[in-house]
């Protein structure tokens, strides 16, 4: 899993003092179809925050929400204290860069910008520095005098990451701002746009369907499925701490184990499971009733190669049917005896230490009850 962004690696914590976004249980339904259904979320200043979710989730209605461009059904939207909810988009302290980044081709680079800055307060001679300010931020100034079919997808999206900025926005939306660039050059970009909001202070809201991308660039993930939200976590406790079935395989892969809940104390679960031969242990603290039925979730990296019959518990036996060499890893897809597919990850220098394995070869693999995940939703 791509973790670079350093805010990815800590484990975020709500600051002190009132939210610079607060959602406030907004329902918003069009006719018959409810895109976004009873959604409360809070974000804080100078958070790098992602609406992620498959197509049809509600995460660009609920953007748009945010922007003044739909009104909710019901609930209410604060920016920084105050109901804004009826509040029109261009008094909102909010601006929106568009997935379509919706530049003026008859305007150069600079008038765009310039554009951008049509409802501010300013002088001439203010605009234009503040233009010549935005152009060095996004590093375009060479570009000022071109127009936006001379210039390719990504200077395009830092003319439109210029113009959303020029306003000094208190927040700022982005709806899929990398969807135009290629692989490369998207993974470029998400670290710009990182520093970028880092330099600035500025809270962005960005929306992504990519959990890749989310996971890269926020301090915080709202997933979403079905206009609700599933979890809001950092993206490390997301990954390590799913809360629900969805999210653990929205989120990267992972091996999930059917069961009931044979008994649970001192905060290790014991968990019964056709699926995998073995008893399972899980080290969890939330309170489990007997007989209950479960999900026992293990990413694929947190297997390890073991003895047959050495563990207690956790222990699976399988055959190995296909093996993908991705470079620095190695997946391995491996067939229980009833019928169970689990995926199991490797380490290519870890492999090189250790014996090869091939197809059709039996392994043994297990894991700590500190390294899955119940889950009983
Ligand atoms: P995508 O990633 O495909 O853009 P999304 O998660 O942003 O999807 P939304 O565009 O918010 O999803 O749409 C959520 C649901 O609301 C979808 O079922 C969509 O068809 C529906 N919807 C959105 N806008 C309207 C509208 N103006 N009228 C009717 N239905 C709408």
């Amino acid at each position: 899993m791509n973790q670079p962004r350093s805010l990815a690696n800590q484990s975020w914590s709500a600051p002190e003092g009132e939210p610079v976004v607060r959602i406030e249980k907004v329902t918003k339904h069009f006719g018959e179809v409810y895109a976004v259904d009873d959604i409360s979320i809070d974000i804080h200043r100078g958070e790098f925050f992602s609406l992620l979710g498959a197509s049809g989730c509600g995460k660009t209605t609920l953007l748009r929400m945010l922007a003044g461009f739909e009104t909710p059904s019901s609930g209410r939207i604060y920016i920084d204290g105050q109901d804004v909810t009826d509040v029109p988009p261009y008094k909102r302290p909010i601006n929106m860069m568009f997935q379509s980044y919706a530049l003026f081709p008859h305007m150069t680079v600079a008038q765009n910008i310039a554009y951008g800055l049509k409802n501010e307060p300013l002088n001439r001679q203010q605009r234009r520095e503040r233009v010549v300010e935005m152009m060095a931020l996004v590093q375009i100034e060479k570009l000022a005098t071109r127009k936006p079919h001379q210039l390719s997808g990504g200077q395009r999206q830092r003319v439109a990451l210029a113009r959303a900025l020029a306003k000094h926005p208190k927040i700022l939306l982005l709806d899929e701002p990398l969807g135009a660039l290629d692989k490369k050059l998207r993974e470029r970009t998400q670290f710009e746009l990182v520093n970028l909001q880092e330099r600035l202070g500025i809270t962005f809201i960005i929306v992504t369907h990519d959990q890749e991308e989310a996971m890269t660039m926020s301090s915080r993930i709202a997933l979403m499925h079905d206009g609700r939200i599933e979890q809001v976590d950092s993206p490390r406790r997301m990954y390590e701490f799913p809360a629900t079935r969805y999210a653990a395989n929205f989120i990267g892969s992972v091996n999930m184990f059917e069961g009931h809940v044979v008994s649970h104390e001192q905060d290790m679960v014991t968990i019964a499971s056709e699926e995998t031969g073995s008893e399972l242990i899980v080290h969890h603290s939330q309170p489990l009733t007997q007989g209950m039925p479960v999900t026992v979730a293990v990413r694929p990296e947190k297997l390890k190669l073991t003895e047959k019959g050495t563990n207690p518990a956790n222990e699976i036996t399988g055959t190995i049917q296909e093996i993908a060499y991705l470079g620095d890893v190695s997946i391995y897809h491996i067939d229980l005896p009833g019928g169970k597919r689990v995926q199991f990850t490797q380490s290519n220098i870890q492999a090189l230490a250790e014996l090869p394995l091939t197809w059709g070869q039996e392994i043994t693999l297990t894991w700590s009850s500190h390294s899955c995940g119940v889950l009983s939703q």
